[in-house]
């Protein structure tokens, strides 16, 4: 079994319209844009990450905006729902907020004794706020959102599967524990990780798959603490039958894919370097940054990619 696993280090999804993507991360949601930089394989879309001040692992939600992709649509196989964990007695606030910004799929619910709010991104992608005691995280205080409503990072994630099995063999593997079952959906919790530590397993039996657009998560990535913890992942999972990809520089940390069974791409990221690496603390997320391959296209990509607000 592997035990170097932390919880999860980020989520990334893909978007329509890049300056709606923007705005309602950072201006509806109140998380702070901790990096603005170009998808590595495609520099002419942004890779736009939100999260706390200066983007913790656990915290960190991630766009490609394609501009007009069209939408994805939900089923089995993906991610259904990242949730962001928010402080207690929290969730009035955001109901209210969310209502005004005008954002829809808005619905309370009560789960494993956890009070939730459920509510659609910009481009269908489903999202809860879940009430969840702070565990020494911080919200970042650069928005109108009030510091004791302010999202914390990620509470965990839930998969919508056909067969919930396999997934929760590998997530067992991959330090995991079993926690509790409510209907079809199963929880998983790490132990000793960060925050982000759980993943609820939705069984849907027979429902149809789901077929990637903006709006859908496109992989998760779980968070080890440097690269030689990741080395050693890398090789349990292989040694397991897993293709993993070869450890590839993703600038602010380092990355490795592979598929996992129920059809969802997982990666492993380090905690190191992070993403103060190339800009300081108090002005993350303001400047275009290139990594160095593209640094000399720099005139080019800028003309390519569409505006946003700071
Ligand atoms: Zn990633």
């Amino acid at each position: 079994m592997i035990k170097e696993i932390k919880g999860l280090h980020h989520v990334t999804s893909m978007a329509g319209d890049a300056a709606e993507n923007n705005a309602f991360f950072t201006k509806t949601l109140g998380l702070r844009r901790v990096k603005k930089t170009v998808n590595f394989d495609a520099p002419e879309v942004y890779h736009l990450y939100y999260g706390d001040e200066i983007g913790t692992p656990g915290s960190v939600m991630t766009y490609f905006p394609f501009g007009n992709m069209p939408k994805g649509r939900r089923g089995t196989g993906e991610v259904g729902t990242t949730v962001f964990a928010v402080p207690k007695g929290a969730l009035p606030f955001w109901k209210e907020r969310l209502g005004t910004y005008g954002v829809t799929g808005l619905s309370e619910s009560s789960f494993l004794g956890e009070d939730r709010l459920r509510f659609d991104g910009p481009d269908g992608d489903g999202f809860a706020l879940v009430e969840s005691a702070e565990r020494g995280r911080t919200p970042w205080t650069g928005t109108d959102v009030p510091q004791d409503a302010g999202i914390l990072g990620f509470h965990g994630a839930r998969f919508t599967l056909q067969d919930a099995a396999a997934t929760g063999e590998l997530l067992t593997f991959m330090g995991y524990q079993k926690d509790e079952i409510d209907g079809d959906i199963t929880r998983y919790r790490i132990e000793g990780g960060n925050a982000a530590d759980t993943i609820d397993l939705e069984e849907l039996q027979g429902a149809k798959a789901a077929s990637q657009g903006s709006g859908s998560v496109h992989h998760i990535a779980f968070a080890v603490d440097n690269r030689a913890k990741q080395l050693e992942v890398r090789k349990a999972l292989m040694d397991t039958g897993y293709q993993v990809t070869p450890v590839i520089d993703r600038d602010y940390f380092w990355a490795i894919y592979f598929r996992s069974p129920g059809g969802i791409l997982f990666e492993v990221a380090t905690n190191e370097p992070g993403f103060d690496r190339d800009e300081d603390t108090a002005h993350l997320g303001e400047a275009l940054k290139l990594p160095d391959r593209y640094e000399s296209h720099r005139a080019q990509i800028e003309g390519l990619l569409p505006p946003i607000e700071a």
